[in-house]
């Protein structure tokens, strides 16, 4: 049965392969209703409650199939919502059981950074292909392991990076590879809003807390894609306005990154205050979003007059169809494990620097 459905999904492939050119709504038509991938939410707090599952019903390709859950008290409303079968509900302790599921062909882990390679590891041994929130993880070894263990069983890897599906920010990074108004030379971005909650894992370093894999990879997505390049030096500073809830991690941290054309950028991301924008000075030009990077509502406008404003019905149905189109298509993702790599080995840096007060090079 198993081979069967992959079969299919391989066929799906070939069809879809061969109509590239085609529009989503044409190419929709090619593959048969039935045939979409079966996903299993693993972690039912807020973003999956809230974001994805309502995103997998407006999906094309995917469909919510399972989950994974540590609170029991969760199921029966979930089950009841989304019309869960008994076999496709899951805790910790059993979820390796899956391996022996073929109505699960990917599991989107949606937990605490912390947990992250762990369960990345766990699924991609059962054949799963795996999709990870973001921050990727808490470290470069992290990463680097993940990677691993889904080539190592031939699984494919994707970080749940929603803005880079979004046309609003596609259409940024356009502007940096046409180079339009000429080379880059500042980028300022924000991200920010106030968390008011005081005991939440984001308050916790062991499990991956801090803003800056939070919010705070959100600006630095914005400087590496605005520039299309990799930063080569970071010098960055932690702060609180509450030491009292931001004991183990920083509320706030602002960060400077040198590129290697000479671009620089000035990012600022914090727990503490609302914010979300992006300003790229060129040469012979600038551009500015805002919002940047939030869940809908991405605009923006250029020193020429263009407007970014592109309509996207959702963006978390965007980015979950993109990459089931990739799985069944077996072509690239837009944002694999490697870039979820590439912003923590940035993040890695910026911790460095803000803990030595002194700059740092990668
Ligand atoms: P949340 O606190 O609302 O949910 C976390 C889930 O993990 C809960 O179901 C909780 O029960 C479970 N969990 C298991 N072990 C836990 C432990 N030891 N401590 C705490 N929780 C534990 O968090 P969230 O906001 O849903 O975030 C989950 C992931 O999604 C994070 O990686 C986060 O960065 C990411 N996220 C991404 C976006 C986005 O826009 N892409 C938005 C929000 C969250």
């Amino acid at each position: 049965m198993k081979n069967q459905r992959r079969v299919f999904i391989q066929k799906a492939g070939v069809i879809a392969a061969s109509t590239a050119f085609l529009p989503n709504v044409l190419l929709s038509a090619t593959r048969p209703q039935q045939e979409k991938l079966g996903v299993a939410l693993l972690g039912l707090g807020y973003y999956s409650t809230s974001l994805l599952a309502p995103a997998l019903q407006l999906t094309r390709n995917c469909e919510l199939k399972g989950i994974v859950t540590g609170s029991p008290e969760k199921i029966p409303e979930w089950q009841k919502k989304y019309g869960l079968e008994d076999k496709n509900i899951y805790n910790y302790q059993n979820f390796d059981g899956i391996a022996n599921n073929p109505a699960i062909d990917v599991v989107y882990i949606v937990l605490p950074p912390s947990m992250h390679a762990e369960y990345t590891a766990r699924a991609a041994k059962s054949g799963k292909h795996v999709w990870c929130e973001k921050p990727m993880a808490p470290s470069v070894t992290h990463c680097e392991a993940m990677i691993k263990s889904c080539k190592d069983n031939k699984v494919k890897l994707a970080i749940g990076y929603r803005c880079q599906h979004d046309p609003n920010i596609q259409a940024y990074m356009k502007v940096a590879k046409d180079q339009r108004f000429g080379k880059v030379r500042m980028v300022t971005s924000a991200a920010g809003y106030f968390d008011a909650r005081t005991d939440h894992w984001k308050q916790k370093k062991n499990l991956g807390g801090g803003v800056m894999g939070d919010m705070g990879v959100y600006t630095l997505q914005g400087a590496r894609l605005a520039t299309g390049e990799e930063p080569v030096s970071v010098l960055a500073q932690a702060s609180t306005t509450r030491p009292d809830i931001y004991r183990e991690v920083e509320e706030t941290m602002m960060f400077q990154l040198e590129f290697p054309s000479g671009a620089r950028a000035a990012c600022h991301t914090s727990f503490g205050i609302g914010m979300n924008y992006l300003q790229v000075n060129y040469e012979k030009g600038w551009l500015k979003m805002e919002p940047h990077s939030s869940y809908s509502g991405n605009k923006g406008s250029m020193s020429d007059g263009t407007v970014i404003n592109f309509p996207i019905e959702n963006q978390q149905a965007k980015q979950m169809d993109d990459d089931a189109n990739a799985i069944m298509n077996n072509t690239a993702l837009i944002a694999p494990g490697e870039e979820g790599l590439r912003d923590i080995r940035v993040v890695e840096a910026i911790y460095k620097s803000a803990a030595q007060n002194c700059a740092m090079k990668l």
